[in-house]
């Protein structure tokens, strides 16, 4: 077993929360390492960046705030500390310039994290913190040292203070698997399973419908579902028809509530209006015009512009039947009941939920049960729709951990 040089601070886990916690400690004069497991840090933020690095939102701050749901409670003094305006200020600080996008997310110039996060490290290094790559953390040995693998055999380190920034467990071949959750559990964490988030839903689809229009966007539709507590939401967007179901942004919008009621009730409906800018009697008179000689489909294609994939998911629902009746297929344009059957697996989906309880952690999101153990990021238990959310979180979090073992380290000495 080899030693490694002591550090004050071992940050374990090489994505934007870690990152973030490395930043501050290095500013405060600390010796910093940060150990990751793979060949480079922040695989899971690189990726992020190739459909467009979307690194906060630019919606009124009070509104901000409410998209952590339940967790907002718990998170609000960190978001307060750094909110999306410092956040924009950071980015910018790396010589990197921020727009907002139509509909209000943030992104860096040029849409790419790669830019961003080289500066970033060329900052780390600069300010002196030390990258341990390859370097998998497998929990702490009998003499309470962290224990490591390498290529080059297992490592130990005894730094004063640890933050674990080790992620949640969606997309597992970029680093985060979520193999640390036994871990700290035999350290007396309690830890709300992880589960997926920002993810589609299985739905039994015929062999018809997933042949010819697996992979299609169905474009500009309303999702209306009504949760578990009764309340009824309804967003408009897109939503990608899959080989499995259904994903795409506004179904990753209604995650968590899906998700709840699968978990409560075994299925989960929702429905589909797919004429969203015409009311109900609009589209009635629609369907009721005279058709002459035309199908059935070019004249909803004409009167009411439902063609391809729309057209497809209403006969796959309405059925033949219903297509006889201009009531009730009017109904089914403005109504199509969705029944979702399972989350897809967390590989596969976009974040985690669940994870570290709070209540284990002090305000400065230190370890009750292993002082000088602070946690930051994913692997805690909260979750955020996509638009900037999972990032600004995250970000805040790692500034907040960093300070927090600032602060202990001070106390201690
Ligand atoms: C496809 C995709 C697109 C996304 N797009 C966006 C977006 O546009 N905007 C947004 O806000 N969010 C986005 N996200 C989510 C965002 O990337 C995550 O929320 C964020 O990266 C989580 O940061 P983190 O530091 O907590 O964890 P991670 O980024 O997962 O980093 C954890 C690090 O810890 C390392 N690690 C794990 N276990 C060990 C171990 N045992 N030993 C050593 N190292 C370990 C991992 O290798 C990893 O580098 C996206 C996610 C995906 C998958």
């Amino acid at each position: 077993m080899t030693s490694d040089p002591d550090s004050t601070v071992a940050i374990i886990g090489g994505g934007p929360a870690g990152l973030m916690a490395a930043e501050v400690l290095a500013r405060n004069g600390h010796t910093v390492t940060v150990y990751e497991a793979k060949p480079s840090v922040a695989r899971k933020f690189l990726r992020a960046g190739i459909g467009g690095l979307n690194i906060t939102h630019s919606e009124d701050y009070s509104l901000f705030c409410t998209r952590y749901g339940p967790a907002q409670p718990q998170l609000q003094a960190m978001l307060d500390h750094f909110p999306p305006t410092a956040l924009r200020a950071w980015v910018e600080s790396l010589g990197i310039t921020t727009f907002e996008g139509s509909s209000g997310r943030v992104f860096p110039e040029g849409m790419k994290a790669a830019p961003l996060l080289r500066a970033w490290v060329q900052r780390l290094r600069g300010l002196g913190v030390r990258f341990q790559l390859r370097h998998r953390w497998t929990g702490w040995n009998a003499a309470y040292a962290l224990s490591f693998e390498t290529p080059d055999g297992p490592v130990e380190a005894r730094p004063q203070a640890t933050v674990l920034a080790l992620g949640g467990a969606s997309w597992p071949q970029l680093g985060s698997d979520g193999a640390w959750v036994p871990w700290l559990q035999a350290r007396g964490a309690n830890i709300t399973p992880l589960q997926s988030a920002n993810c589609g839903f299985d739905v039994t689809w015929s062999e018809h419908l997933r042949e010819h229009h697996a992979g299609a966007h169905l474009k500009t539709v309303a999702l209306r579902f009504t949760d578990l507590q009764g309340k009824t939401h309804e967003r408009r967007g897109e939503l990608i028809i899959s080989q499995h179901g259904v994903e795409g942004s506004l179904i990753y919008a209604f995650s968590r509530s899906l998700r709840e009621t699968l978990q409560a009730q075994g299925s989960a409906s929702f429905t589909l209006d797919l004429a969203p800018d015409r009311s109900p009697e609009q589209v009635l008179a629609g369907v009721q015009y005279p058709r002459g000689a035309r199908s059935l489909s070019s004249h909803l294609k004409t009167r009411l512009n439902i063609s391809g994939v729309k057209m497809a998911l209403l006969w796959e629902v309405m059925g033949a039947q219903a297509a006889t009746d201009p009531v009730r297929m009017a109904r089914y344009i403005k109504a199509l009941p969705i029944t979702v059957n399972a989350t897809r697996p967390l590989a596969e989906a976009i974040s985690t939920a669940g994870g570290v309880r709070f209540e284990d952690l002090d305000e400065h999101l230190m370890l009750k049960a292993l002082p000088g153990v602070f946690l930051a990021g994913e692997m805690l238990d909260w979750e955020a729709p996509t638009g900037g959310y999972l990032l600004s979180a995250c970000l805040a979090q790692g500034r907040w951990a960093g300070e927090g073992v600032a602060a202990w380290l001070n106390q201690t000495s």
